[in-house]
């Protein structure tokens, strides 16, 4: 068992003055495998206050000194790499495939980021005038649990690439993953207080870092309530804020496309991370002249699924992350039955022989209408929506009348075709039969999905303030 009782402050570990402690059982078992203290407003306020005196220095660092100090972070990832997929398997569940891609990029975003540190990212001329990007400040990164390394790999890496210092608050349902970033981040060896890290209640830690008058940037990933509070929050100071919030992704199937094909790649992105991913494809719609083929489908591909044990390399289907999450789940294929839907597959209760741990039978309803309870909330588990349209138009309108336009995914023979209603839908991102992992394009949310984009040359900007300088 591992005991976490130490933030990552000013370049060293410290003891938490926080006393709180929570319990951390590996998803797939029920089996309790850690203990954390959860630092409290005190650990937090010592943690903004060392970056806040980190940054004079190391915004003054040079291009080719940060790459450096990147470019060790990095090395110390690629050392410790097996025991942290070992880690986000026991502690989050994610099947051992997903683990090992989840972690790898996270160390490949501090290689990554050494790619935008260019000059001219950084100063351009238009007439007499020069355009500077500066670093904003000391930036708040808050991270969800589904993906914790990756998040804080992201944020942490574009962040100190633009110049900045971090405090960062990982999940409270990652701590023992963020652990061994806190150690690989010492190994790493930065200029104290560049980067430090506080496990911690949202409500506690969360928010005394978005109401900090010292942090100049907050980059939140996690659900939209959430994420409305902590833009609330950010006002009164006048942060500068990035916020990936939830989705409720369509999948859009044309009319002309191989529904075989087409369905195993809907569930596909639908089932991603067990559907325990904000970029899940959750709504199917599918032309009502082909449902009956969709079924069809759908029931031969949901069966071929593996559920199982993370650890072996087949599995798909992976537990949810706590107990809370399993009931909540739970409660929206009660509510989906409740308001009239058909359940074609999968449905309440643990699939038989998992008995132990927190997982969802695989659940597609038909019958769907978009504006039932399970068409427009997020669910973030393997339920998925299969809702019928008569043309192209209706698809289009179905797939937006949704609060949130993260991602969407269309499937067609016709390529242009595919193309032209891609084009209109409203979400940040949209794949055309593939689903592609493109860590450098931007990424981010329409509407109610959140606001600035990550990743590559945008993900950098979010970090950079612009000063204009006019002189003869
Ligand atoms: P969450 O919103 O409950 O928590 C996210 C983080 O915010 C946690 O670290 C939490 O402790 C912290 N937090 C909670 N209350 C806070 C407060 N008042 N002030 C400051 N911080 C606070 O989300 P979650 O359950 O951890 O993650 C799942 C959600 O994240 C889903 O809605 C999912 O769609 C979303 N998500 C979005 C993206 C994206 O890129 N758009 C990616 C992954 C997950």
């Amino acid at each position: 068992m591992k005991t976490v009782n130490q933030h990552f402050i000013n370049g060293r570990f410290v003891d938490s003055h926080g006393r709180d402690t929570v319990d951390v059982h590996n998803p797939a078992t029920g089996e309790l495998i850690g203990r954390s203290t959860r630092g409290d407003e005190v650990d937090t306020e010592r943690a903004i206050a060392a970056a806040k005196a980190a940054f004079p220095a190391w915004s003054a660092t040079t291009l080719e000194e940060r790459k450096e100090y990147l470019q060790r972070i990095a090395d110390t990832l690629t050392e410790r790499m097996d025991e942290l997929i070992a880690t986000t398997i026991a502690e989050y569940g994610a099947p051992v495939s997903f683990a090992g891609y989840i972690d790898r990029q996270a160390r490949d975003f501090f290689l990554l980021a050494q790619d935008v540190l260019k000059p001219e990212n950084f100063e351009e001329k238009h007439g007499n005038a020069t355009i500077t990007k500066v670093p904003v400040g000391v930036a708040g990164l808050l991270t969800p649990w589904n993906g914790n390394p990756w998040f804080i790999a992201g944020k942490t890496a574009s962040a100190l690439a633009a110049g900045c210092t971090v405090v960062i608050k990982p999940s409270e349902l990652s701590t023992l993953q963020a652990q061994i970033l806190m150690e690989c981040f010492e190994q790493a060896d930065l200029p104290p207080g560049v980067i430090n890290v506080v496990n911690g209640p949202g409500t506690v830690v969360g928010n005394t870092i978005t109401r900090s008058p010292d942090v100049q940037k907050i980059s939140f990933t996690g659900s939209t309530k959430v994420g409305k509070q902590i833009n609330h929050d950010a006002t009164e100071t006048m942060k500068r804020v990035t916020l990936e919030l939830g989705g409720k992704s369509p999948t859009i199937i044309l009319d002309d496309a191989n529904m075989n094909k087409a369905i195993g790649f809907a569930l596909t992105a639908g089932l991603l991370n067990t559907g325990q991913a904000c970029i899940a494809g959750t709504r199917i719609l599918v032309p009502e002249s082909r449902l009956e083929e969709a079924k069809t489908a759908i029931k031969a591909g949901i069966q071929a699924l593996t559920i199982g044990d993370p650890q072996a390399p087949d599995t798909v289907i992976q537990p949810m992350v706590s107990q809370g999450h399993y009931d909540r789940v739970q409660s929206y294929i009660r509510t989906g039955i409740e308001e009239g839907a058909e359940i074609l597959v999968g449905g309440e209760g643990k699939p038989e022989g998992y008995e132990a741990g927190n997982y969802v039978k695989p659940t597609v309803f038909v019958g769907v209408t978009n504006d039932m309870t399970i068409a427009q909330e997020e669910i973030f588990g393997p339920v998925l929506s299969v809702i019928t349209y008569r043309d192209d138009e209706e698809a289009i309108a179905i797939a937006n009348d949704v609060e949130y336009g993260l991602h969407a995914y269309v499937y067609g023979e016709d390529q242009q075709r595919a193309r032209a209603v891609a084009n209109r839908i409203l979400a940040g991102r949209v794949m055309i039969n593939e689903i592609v992992d493109d860590p450098t394009s931007p990424f981010g949310g329409f509407k109610m999905s959140g606001f600035g984009r990550e990743f590559g040359i945008h993900g950098l900007n979010a970090y950079l303030e612009t000063r204009t300088v006019f002189a003869n």
